[in-house]
């Protein structure tokens, strides 16, 4: 690495963050690249997320097609993982699932992945009748899980060992960044609420309960947000509640009652299993994800955030297509400089 290389700053250490740092990495040899969040590891809302991969209808890029590309760059990027011995330190495992409803076949289907993973197929009417009761519509399919538990620190360490910087700060603005950095990536979810003055991003309020459940193999899906998710340590995490524009972070007690009452319903035997934690996470909603070039306070910015509910599963594909745009401003920047 030498003084002349340049200087690359990504602001957030969430999943996006580590996720374009990871990318940056691989396609800018001998760069200067440098991570600055205020908030690492458990204390992000990545570290709150299940992490499987199923995205919703609310997950929207600016076209059909790119939230399509984004989608399935991101399940290429996280096999390419999961073909290798890394995949359990990095956190990813593979995970199949039911989901059933009472009220809405649609609500089983999912049309941005039933082409993708290798099995989503309706259930038969026996499956029906497999846990919980009164299910009249189902599906089964195949997808994977990524635990940012594990994935966070396993990007962190090949950073590092690559060379890469972490710096702990919180940044108040683009312009304090402007004399050291030749391009910023800012990654920082919920924050850039404050930081771009973006009022199209609002949290989606998320709490779940991590239960010791080894035995659980199998994701499960039903109506009102309700979901049971196997973790590779033995771990299980009940969901959910989805209140929009709510900025509580503490736990609320009734919310805990009542994704106990619905989990437990579903599956009777996690009446026994141990809580480990109750926690909460604000989901960064936009419509669409934000991934643009902007020039903010005379610095060259590349914004990827606003992924809702589904930033672990489509990190990798947003993060592609940030890093090819940002690589792009700084080579038109060196041929300008000519
Ligand atoms: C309950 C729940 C369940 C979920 N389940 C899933 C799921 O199953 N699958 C899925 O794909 N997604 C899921 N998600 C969504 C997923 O967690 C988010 O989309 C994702 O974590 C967003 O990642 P991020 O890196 O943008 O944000 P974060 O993880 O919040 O990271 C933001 C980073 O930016 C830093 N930062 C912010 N502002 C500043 C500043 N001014 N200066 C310096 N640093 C700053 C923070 O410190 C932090 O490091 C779930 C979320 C919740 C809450």
């Amino acid at each position: 690495m030498d003084n002349s290389s340049p200087r690359i700053a990504v602001i957030g250490a969430g999943v996006i963050g580590m996720t374009v740092a990871k990318i940056l990495q691989q396609e800018l040899r001998n760069t200067n690249i440098t991570i600055i969040a205020n908030e690492f590891l458990e204390d992000t809302v990545s570290c709150v997320a299940a992490g499987i991969f199923r995205p919703g209808t609310s997950f929207k890029g600016p076209t059909k097609d790119i939230t399509k590309k984004w989608i399935n760059n991101s399940w290429s990027f996280w096999q390419d993982i999961l073909k290798t011995p890394e995949a359990p330190e990095a956190g990813l495992m593979s995970v199949s699932s039911y989901i059933f409803s009472k009220e809405n076949q649609f609500v089983t289907r999912n049309h941005l992945i039933e082409d993708l993973v290798p099995i989503y197929r309706t259930v038969e009417k026996d499956e029906l009748k497999l846990c919980g009761e009164g299910w009249k519509y189902g599906s089964y399919f195949s997808t994977i899980k990524i635990g940012c538990d594990r994935y966070l620190p396993w990007v962190e360490k090949s950073f590092i060992g690559k060379g890469g910087k972490i710096e702990i700060k919180k940044i108040d603005s683009f312009a304090s960044l402007r004399s050291k950095f030749d391009l910023v990536f800012n990654c920082t979810g919920m924050g850039a609420k404050v930081l771009c003055g973006d009022h199209d991003l609002v949290a989606l309020r998320g709490q779940v309960i991590k239960v010791k459940a080894p035995w659980l193999k199998m994701a499960f899906y039903g109506d009102y947000d309700t979901y049971i998710i196997p973790g590779i340590d033995g771990v299980a995490t009940l969901g959910g509640v989805r209140q929009y524009d709510s900025y509580n972070k503490e736990v609320c007690k009734y919310d805990s009652a009542a994704i106990l009452e619905r989990c437990c319903k579903f599956l009777p035997a996690l009446k026994k299993a141990e809580i480990v934690a109750h926690q909460v996470g604000l989901r960064p909603h936009r419509m669409p994800v934000r991934v643009e070039p902007e020039v903010m306070d005379g610095v060259k910015v590349v914004h990827c955030y606003g992924h809702g509910g589904y930033g672990v599963m489509c990190a990798p594909g947003t993060a592609m297509d940030a890093v090819k745009i940002g690589v792009d401003m700084l080579r038109s920047n060196a041929r300008s400089k000519m």
